[in-house]
């Protein structure tokens, strides 16, 4: 009997006669006939020995035959082959209806061997039956000598087994058969390497169906991707369902079909774990042993720490950096150009080479040239270019310049020599004038109109044709009746007269000069009411906003736009949602920033539509600065990208150094990201809160100064802000402040998660900073504004303390309804205190003007002596509400308490190990005192001592009332 290879042979067991002596003898009256063993011949004639058994003209037989024991050796299942042949019973004359032609297989699971012709009793029960075999052949000639047999085969398992061994037993009951052979085994799968892992031999599971797992150990060198290698082997003796896999690690190289790792060579070197080969060490490096991950320079070459590991060592001499650019081409297109040039001759041995476009005027006069300014555009980039071809526009019309186009790799940055470029100079043709950007309404009467606009950046006209811009001619077009009519002005301002009530008219203007027409600004589109609505209220509409909202809803979220006292020339922000796509006003008021002059480092706060960043933009001819990014989260929708960029767009009409300045936008990649200067110290309130106690006041007044020339820019733009408030405003290292936070959204989605806005009908309000018409009837005007710069400047002299502490919105609503206002914070001298009671004034026609509040801060800074006088307790001619910066002593049952109240707390410990602790004793402190208890902060001593100021003050009462 021999072995397939997957298959383990217990025994090629002989069946020996042994069990049937012991039948004759035990079981003498059933049994009339025996096994017995016989030789005989096989089909190819060859001698083999059977055991044979033909009782079959007697009836009840119950022939056993059992094999010696059979040792397990680990297998669940058994496999039984077995050889015999039967005689057809309907082949032998006069055969009685007891012939048989099957027999039964049993076995019988010990430990030990201990059979004897008695145990196990010859019966099923202990014997455990297998199976009742019959023959697929009998054979029908008689010739009991053996010489002519068909031989069957059949195999039958069983399991799962347990114990050390077994036997087999084989029962005829009255069949004429020889037993000619019996194999006994179990399954197994095979030791083996698969998928990098090597896989012990495993043992086939108890059931036919049974799949037993195997974890596998990756090959030396080798290591497990991801999940743990694994192979199940089933009860045929195969392996399936692999699991994971092994690679061979850094370093090492799979041979002999992935079967082993090996060590890269000396001078080949592999850098990751992977299926690949190992590769030969790049130019001018090698390798220090064999198994190499990477290789080394060879001494004098280099290579930067971004390359990747394949890239060749170049030496940091001037053959590294690439020559210059040749064959430049440049195409003049009025005031665009293209250059093209050819790669340079040298790379400097690498692959990386790009190129820069450095761009400088020169002006007609001897003052040389230099670098051009931010509005020149460069297609696709300015720096960095992979291509040899770059499209130039909104250069300045008649205008010479000079290009110079840089090559430079990855290691221009580590050499010593400059990088070298190929300079063309050119002059820019006469061209259309560049787009009017700002339109706005200066005055209005039941049927006329009177528009006014900026002049164009750029008229771009030659200086001989246009000595001046009033030859520039504007068409302001009216859409309401398809039929657009044009009117023209030579001026920056024009009237239109016949205008029908009831009629939403669009204007567009648009410059001309001798070289053509310009681009047509954005639309404006200007309802004219059938009747007056309000005296100083126009209200512009874009058409789209129209269909989709009721008009009273965003009629007055627009801006007021009475300009008649407007100087000439002098900008007026736009809305940009009267812009019928409000894309174009982030085209128009944002400059697009390309992505690769971002450098992001770290997340400094939380904005409305997501991170807010710190980081690093450096622009083509610029020195890199440091920068804020907005940025706006992943899976927003059209309408939060439009939110969001409106406020790049408001932010980017103004220009003012208390105004936070926009650098621009990134809306070409994603994500969509608002770029503006950066301010180190971050929002004003928590600056204060940080900071408590540590300025002077005319630092404070300063603050409050520099928040009030901002608001009077904006208010001179007709820019309502509406949420003044000193969380919206943003402090640089210098503590200039700045006003920011121009995003409209908060007032218009109906989102109420942040408990500062309350929603009001059509719009959320920040009650405590916001004037009572505000909140009644939404009256939003500089005015109001106004009084939201009385509770930032209450907000700056309390260190950030909130306004009107922790008094429900209801509480204060109620409250200055009844004329009660702010008290004086701590230390606020009175003049500051009485400059907020005037921005507080219910009718708003009586507030002061923001230049008035400027002019009022600068005679304080100019007079500090004006600071020095403090609100008296009792003096206010107002309501004050309860003062809680000076607070009843009485209220305080121990200087703990007392210190928590006046925010001190933490020099609790300090008072009380120092024995400052009644109110007895620290009424008595002194500055010395104060500083014994480790108080050192000039803000907290002063803090202190005041307080104690009116504890004495307050005791002295006490007192004399007593007496
Ligand atoms: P905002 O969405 O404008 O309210 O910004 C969220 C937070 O980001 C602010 O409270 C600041 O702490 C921080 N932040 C916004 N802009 C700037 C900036 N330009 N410089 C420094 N920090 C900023």
């Amino acid at each position: 009997v021999t072995a397939l290879p997957s298959i383990s042979c217990l025994c090629g067991l002989k069946v020996s006669v042994l069990v049937s002596a012991v039948l004759a003898d035990s079981t003498s009256f059933f049994c009339f006939w025996i096994w017995e063993e016989v030789s005989g011949y096989d089909e190819n004639m060859n001698t083999i020995r059977t055991y044979q058994v033909c009782n079959i003209f007697n009836s009840s037989q119950n022939n056993w035959v059992r094999t010696k024991y059979i040792r397990r050796r680990g297998a669940q299942r058994i496999h039984v082959q077995m050889k015999f042949s039967v005689r057809d019973c309907s082949s032998i004359p006069n055969v009685p209806g007891s012939c048989k032609e099957t027999f039964n297989l049993y076995f019988f699971e010990s430990d030990l061997d201990k059979a004897t012709k008695l145990y196990p009793p010859w019966m099923e029960n202990p014997w455990v039956k297998v199976d009742t075999i019959a023959a697929d052949e009998s054979f029908s000639q008689v010739d009991l000598g053996g010489r002519i047999m068909k031989i069957n085969s059949e195999v039958r398992s069983f399991g799962p087994v347990s114990h050390n061994g077994f036997y087999l037993a084989f029962q005829d009951y009255g069949a004429c058969m020889s037993l000619i052979a019996v194999r006994v085994f179990y399954r197994k799968c095979p030791h083996i390497i698969q998928n990098g892992a090597v896989f012990p031999e495993t043992l086939s599971g108890a059931e036919s169906t049974s799949l037993v797992a195997a974890r596998g150990v990756c090959v030396p060198n080798g290591e497990e991707v991801d999940v743990p290698i694994k192979l199940y082997c089933n009860g045929d003796g195969e392996w399936m369902v692999p699991i994971g896999r092994c690679m061979c690690k850094a370093g090492y190289e799979a041979v002999a079909n992935g079967t082993v790792c090996k060590a890269c060579v000396t001078g080949f070197f592999k850098a990751a774990q992977g299926d690949h080969k190992c590769l030969q060490c790049p130019i001018n490096s090698r390798t220090t042993s064999e198994g190499a991950t990477n290789c080394v320079c060879r001494n004098g070459y280099y290579r930067t720490e971004s390359d990747p590991p394949q890239m060749p060592c170049t030496s940091i001499c001037s053959i590294s950096v690439p020559s210059a650019p040749q064959n430049v081409i440049s195409i003049v297109n009025e005031t665009s150009l293209i250059l093209e040039w050819s790669p340079p001759k040298e790379s400097g041995g690498r692959e990386d080479v790009v190129y820069n476009i450095i761009c400088k005027s020169c002006g007609s006069g001897r003052s040389g040239c230099t670098r051009c300014g931010d509005n020149v555009q460069f297609i696709p980039r300015q720096l960095g270019l992979t291509n040899t071809r770059v499209h130039i526009s909104d250069l300045m019309a008649h205008t010479q310049y000079t290009f110079e186009i840089q090559a430079v790799n990855g290691v221009s940055d580590q050499s010593p020599y400059s990088p070298q470029y190929t300079s063309v100079n050119i002059t820019t043709n006469q061209a259309a004038p560049s787009i009017v950007s700002i339109i706005h309404q200066v005055s209005r009467t039941p049927n006329s109109i009177t528009l006014s606009w900026s002049q164009p950046d750029q008229p771009n006209g030659s200086p001989q044709d246009l000595p001046d811009l009033k030859s520039l001619v504007c068409v302001i077009q009216n859409q309401a009746e398809w039929n657009s009519s044009l009117t023209r002005s030579q001026t920056n301002t024009a009237v239109i007269r016949g205008l029908r009530p009831g009629t939403i008219y669009v204007f567009q203007v648009r410059a001309r000069t001798v070289a053509g027409f310009g681009r047509f600004s954005g639309k404006i589109l200007i309802s004219y009411p059938l009747m007056d609505l309000h005296a100083d209220f126009f209200v512009f509409v874009s058409s789209k906003r129209n269909s989709d909202r009721p008009e009273s809803e965003y009629t007055d979220k627009l801006q007021h736009y009475t300009s008649g006292h407007m100087s000439p020339g002098m900008k007026i922000y736009i809305d940009p949602f009267t812009y019928e796509d409000p894309n174009e006003a982030v085209r128009e008021f944002a400059k697009e920033i390309d992505i690769s002059c971002v450098k992001i480092e770290q997340v400094i706060g939380a904005g409305e539509f997501g991170e807010v960043c710190s980081g690093n933009l450096r622009q083509p001819g610029k020195r890199e600065i440091l920068v804020a990014i907005k940025t706006l989260k992943a899976g927003y929708t059209e309408r939060q990208r439009r939110d969001f960029l409106s406020e790049a767009s408001i932010m980017g009409q103004f220009d003012h150094p208390n105004i936070i300045h926009l650098e621009g936008v990134v809306t070409k990649s994603s994500p969509v990201m608002i770029i503006t200067e950066f301010m180190e110290n971050g929002s004003l309130d928590s600056f204060l809160r940080q900071n408590d106690g540590q300025f002077t006041v005319i630092q404070l007044v300063g603050m409050l100064r520099g928040i009030a020339a901002g608001m009077k820019y904006l208010c001179d733009m007709n820019y309502v802000h509406r949420d003044l408030a000193a969380r919206n405003i943003l402090v640089n290292s210098n503590l200039v402040c700045k006003v920011s936070d121009f995003g409209l959204s908060r007032f218009l989605e109906e989102d109420t998660s942040d408990p500062t806005y309350t929603s009001a009908l059509g719009g959320k309000i920040p009650i405590r900073w916001t004037a009572p018409e505000a909140i009644q009837y939404r009256k939003f005007t500089s005015s109001s504004d106004c009084w939201s710069y009385g509770i930032v400047m209450w907000e700056v002299m309390s260190y950030g303390e909130r306004p009107y502490w922790d008094m429900s919105n209801q509480d204060v609503i109620n409250a200055i309804e009844q004329d009660y206002r702010l008290p004086p914070p701590m230390d606020c001298p009175s003049a500051l205190h009485q400059l907020m009671l005037d921005c507080w004034q219910k009718d708003r026609n009586n507030r002061p003007k923001f230049s008035q509040i400027v002019s009022t801060l600068d005679k304080m800074i100019r007079n500090p002596n004006s600071l020095k006088a403090m609100t008296p307790l009792s003096s206010s001619v107002h309501l004050a509400l309860l003062d809680r910066s000076t607070p009843d002593f009485s209220s305080f049952s121990t200087i703990d308490e007392w210190l928590d109240a006046i925010k001190m707390g933490q020099y609790k410990e300090n008072f009380t190990s120092e024995g400052f602790t009644s109110f007895d004793v620290v009424s008595q402190m002194t500055m010395e005192d104060i500083l014994r208890v480790g108080v050192t902060l000039a803000g907290h001593q002063k803090k202190i001592l005041n307080s104690i100021q009116s504890m004495r003050a307050q005791m002295n009462q006490i007192t004399s009332v007593e007496v």
